[in-house]
Formats: C-alpha cells, sequence, structure tokens
C-alpha cells in the first residue's frame, strides 16, 4: 500500500432509499478507513438531477447513523474539502471539461437526441444493435472533431446545446490491479466516448467523481462491482488530467438467498425480509420496510452485513464494531457474489440480544411498553425471557404473562394432561404455595418436590398444570423462576382464578 495518508468515501446518489448493499460499501470503507488510521468521507453525488428522490439524502445520512457508521467528513458535518455535496459543487466542473477539450482529451459534440437516435435505429436496421458513440463512429457525427473550428466556435457564440464527451483513444489497453479482483485489463477500443458534461450544464457521474476523488485526496477507491466497468474510463479520465490513480477495490455483489441474481429492492418485502435499514416511504406512497424498525439492532445488523463479503479467516463470528476495525481487510474480502441469508441474519440478532446485559434490555423493553413497570420487574422479565427471543418485542408475546395475567385459559392447551383428580391435586399445591414463609425459587422448587413424593407423582403430571394455572401456557422458562418473580400473592390469585376456570 502507497504511504499516501489512507482517505476513502462512500458517494452514494441520492436516487432513494440505500440498500443494504449501499450500507455494506460504507460499511467496509469506513472499516477500511478506521483500520488505517485514516478518514472516512461521504459525498452526496447529486449530478442526475432526473434521478433526484426528495428525502434520500436525509435517509442515508439517518440510516448510516443508526448503523454507527460516521464519517469525519461530509455534508452536515463540515471539512476542509467541501462541500460534500455534488450539486453545491456545480460551478467548478465546467472548466476542468474545457480543459479535457482544449488538451485534446475530450470534445464538443453537438448531435441531437434525435439526431442520434435515428443514428441508432439505422444502425439496428444494419443488424448492429448496440450501437454507440465511439472512437470509430465519432469520425461521422457532429462533434469539434469533425467540424471546422470556426464552426465550432459559431455553434458555442451562438448557444448551441452540446455535451462534452471523452475522447477515447484507439486500441490502448487499460491496465489497473484492484485490490480484490487482482490485474484488470480492458482495451480502449471496447470503450464509448462517453458523456462528461450534459446539455444541463451539470457534469456526468464519471467526471464529477474523478474531479472529486481527486480534489478531495481519495487514496482508495471501494465501490460495488456494478462500477468495474466503469474503472477503465476512470483511469483514462485521471490519465487525461495528469493526476495519480488511487487504488481500486470493487466489492462483490449481494445476492439473493438462492444465489439467483442481484438482491435487488424489492426482493425484501416479497422475500419476507428488509432490505433497507430503515423503513422507508416512497413519494407513491409504497412502503419499504427496514431493519430498524423490524426490531434489529444496529450492532447486529452490522455484524451480519460485514460477513456478507469478508471473513475473519477464524471461526468468531460475533464482532462489535471495534473488533472489526482490528480484523478488517480488504484482502479478505471475496470476489464471488454473496448469498444473502436471512436465518442467519435473525441468528446475528438473537446472540445481540442475548448477550446484551438485563439493565440495558429492561430499558429497550420498557420502551415497548405501554404500562409502566419499574426497572427491577422489567430486568427480571428480560433475564427470564432473553433466551426465548430473538427481538424485544418477542420478550412481551412470548412472556406476555409476565406483563399481565392470563385472562382467558385455553383449555385445549392441557387437555391431555387434565386428569380427573388434577384439581384437586392442584388444589393441594395452591395451599402448600401459600404456606412458604420464603417465596423464592429455590424454597419453591424443594417445596414443589416433596409435594411430589408426597403425592408419589411424577414432575410430569404436576408441573405442566402448575405452569399453565400461572401462565396459562404450556411452555416457558424455569416455573419456579416464574413463581418467585410473580410472588406469593399474584401466584395465589392466578392459581385461584385458573382453578376457578377448570373448575367450569
Ligand atoms: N454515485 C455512485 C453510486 O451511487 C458512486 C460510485 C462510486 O463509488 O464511484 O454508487
Amino acid at each position: 500500500m502507497s504511504d499516501k495518508p489512507v482517505r476513502v468515501r462512500f458517494a452514494p446518489s441520492p436516487t432513494g432509499p440505500l440498500h443494504m448493499g449501499g450500507v455494506r460499501t460504507a460499511l467496509y470503507n469506513y472499516l477500511f478507513a478506521k483500520k488505517n488510521n485514516g478518514t472516512f468521507i461521504i459525498r452526496i453525488e447529486d449530478t442526475d438531477q432526473t434521478r433526484f428522490v426528495e428525502g434520500a439524502q436525509d435517509y442515508i445520512m439517518d440510516a448510516l447513523t443508526w448503523c454507527g457508521i460516521e464519517a469525519t467528513e461530509g455534508p452536515g458535518i463540515g471539512g476542509e474539502y467541501g462541500p460534500y455535496v455534488q450539486s453545491e459543487r456545480k460551478p467548478m466542473y465546467k472548466q476542468y471539461a474545457i480543459d479535457l477539450v482544449t488538451t485534446d482529451k475530450a470534445y464538443y459534440a453537438f448531435d441531437t437526441a434525435e439526431e442520434l437516435d435515428a443514428v441508432r435505429e439505422q444502425a439496428k436496421a444494419m443488424g448492429m444493435p448496440n450501437w454507440q458513440y465511439n472512437n470509430v463512429t465519432r469520425t461521422s457525427l457532429k462533434n469539434s472533431l469533425t467540424l471546422s473550428a470556426d464552426d465550432v466556435k459559431a455553434k458555442l457564440d451562438a448557444g448551441e446545446q452540446y455535451v462534452i464527451r471523452m475522447k477515447m483513444p484507439r486500441n490502448e489497453d487499460v491496465r489497473f490491479q484492484d485490490i480484490i479482483r487482482g490485474w484488470v485489463v480492458v482495451n480502449s477500443n471496447n470503450l464509448d466516448d462517453k458523456v462528461l458534461f450534459k446539455s444541463d450544464g451539470m457534469p456526468t457521474y464519471h467526471l464529477a467523481n474523478i474531479i472529486d476523488d481527486h480534489l478531495m485526496k481519495i487514496s482508495h477507491v471501494i465501490r460495488g462491482e456494478e462500477w468495474l466497468p466503469s474503472a477503465p474510463l476512470h483511469i483514462l479520465l485521471y490519465k487525461a488530467f495528469g493526476w495519480d490513480v488511487p487504488e481500486f477495490a470493487h466489492l462483490p455483489l449481494l445476492l439473493r438467498p438462492d444465489g439467483n441474481g442481484k438482491l435487488s429492492k424489492r426482493d425484501g418485502d416479497r422475500l419476507g425480509f428488509p432490505v433497507f435499514p430503515t423503513d422507508w416511504l416512497s413519494a407513491d406512497g409504497e412502503k419499504y420496510s427496514g431493519y430498524r424498525e423490524a426490531g434489529y439492532f444496529p450492532d447486529a445488523f452490522i455484524n451480519m452485513l460485514a460477513f456478507l463479503g469478508w471473513n475473519p479467516g477464524t471461526q468468531q463470528e460475533i464482532f462489535s464494531m471495534d473488533e472489526l476495525v482490528q480484523a478488517f481487510s480488504l484482502e479478505r474480502v471475496g470476489k464471488a457474489g454473496a448469498k444473502f441469508d436471512a436465518d442467519k441474519t435473525k441468528w446475528f440478532q438473537q446472540q445481540y440480544l442475548r448477550k446484551m446485559p438485563n439493565k440495558e434490555l429492561a430499558i429497550l423493553l420498557g420502551e415497548e411498553l405501554d404500562k409502566g413497570f419499574d426497572q427491577e420487574a422489567l430486568e427480571k422479565i428480560c433475564g427470564l425471557m432473553k433466551e426465548r427471543a430473538t427481538f424485544v418485542k418477542d420478550i412481551i408475546t412470548e412472556g406476555i404473562y409476565l406483563i399481565e395475567r392470563p385472562t382467558v385459559y385455553d383449555k385445549s392447551i392441557i387437555a391431555k394432561k387434565w386428569k380427573e383428580n388434577s384439581y384437586e391435586t392442584m388444589t393441594e399445591w395452591k395451599e402448600r404455595l401459600m404456606s412458604l414463609t420464603e417465596f423464592n425459587g429455590p424454597t419453591i422448587e424443594i417445596a414443589f418436590k416433596s409435594f411430589l413424593e408426597m403425592k408419589e407423582m411424577g414432575v410430569g403430571a404436576v408441573l405442566p398444570l402448575f405452569r399453565f394455572l400461572l401462565t396459562g401456557t404450556a411452555m416457558g422458562p424455569s416455573m419456579f423462576e416464574i413463581a418467585e418473580y410473580l410472588g406469593k400473592d399474584e401466584c395465589m390469585d392466578r392459581m385461584f382464578e385458573g382453578l376457578k376456570q377448570m373448575e367450569k
């Protein structure tokens, strides 16, 4: 690696919400920057006004904040290379494009959209469906390479619409070493004369991206594989300007769970999992669901994402952001597309919920409940239920009986276990419980065991009934702990009520 300071950027276009693949790109940039004592920058690439979506920039910034991916420079953050939104940099791009024309690396093209459509149609009719404006076809089109200098000047003076196109060199091998993919070689004859500067006075993505990466002193360009085909043009542009070329790393695609194609924004809700970090409501009223609102913790989401394309080379799977920073390297990012795995994603969430201290989990649980519980009770509920939950809301659904009394007892749950003498047995057990002076898990358990011995009954004949009377369910954590949590009075009331219902 060169000894230049590491400066990397995440450069989303605000054309909609940020797909989780975009979050992964941001994450890898962030991890790479932190690992190398570098700077992570966010730059908004909004030069394509036709694809601009209201609210998308705020969405991107909020989502990254939720993920804990914090930039040192960016919109709303500042930095010495700003502004960090390309539309705010608009006035400076044109001169760069004109400079390229002056040095014969680019040219003015005056062909109208209709004229180009006609040429394209003609080519199609002649069996060439993929017509391009390139180093062959440009010689017969309306541009500053074919028109006389006077004609060009006259057109410019008259304010005729034009674009500036890259003058792609003929038959030149463009080669670069991608950190993830190794050597990439493309012959310039396969590249078209891309538009660099548009007739609306805006640079295209390609031009603005190169200029900004240069001016912002970007050392490494880490971005999705879909940009690999643009890399040769970018390299030629750096060279055309006489600028240093940054290092490149093109990240593997995120694939659908079955490995069949790229994970697209519509897949998520269709296949039953979110593809966005947070909810997004589109202007036409369509809602796309996000991980935050689905109840995922940001660190679980990030841990999962880190593994989509990278691995640490060890068995360890749970990594905090700091641990990811320590372990991360681009050399351990694979070339092959990474399959998204919804079950594994849930597994990560489950692990994070389990390892969260009850104290912290209790606060989240309290926020989900409308009824007031004291912190101690919430912590106990969390302690009892966290092994059975993936999301905070599961603690409530799975452990609803810890939050409120069961009102209806569904007898069918216990039908097989409730025998003729069960009512008497449970009434006796209730009396036994009532007589306990110390009411906690261990004392209840001791009393329960001696009760079974006395009655000469097995655990299976009594414990499920006890659970049913106290909770209305057939499954859950230790009954002795549940009883301790509920307290003697509550247990008595519930058993009384439960027995009454079973009597009917
Ligand atoms: N604006 C591009 C995008 O939306 C950035 C590509 C790049 O990082 O060069 O993904």
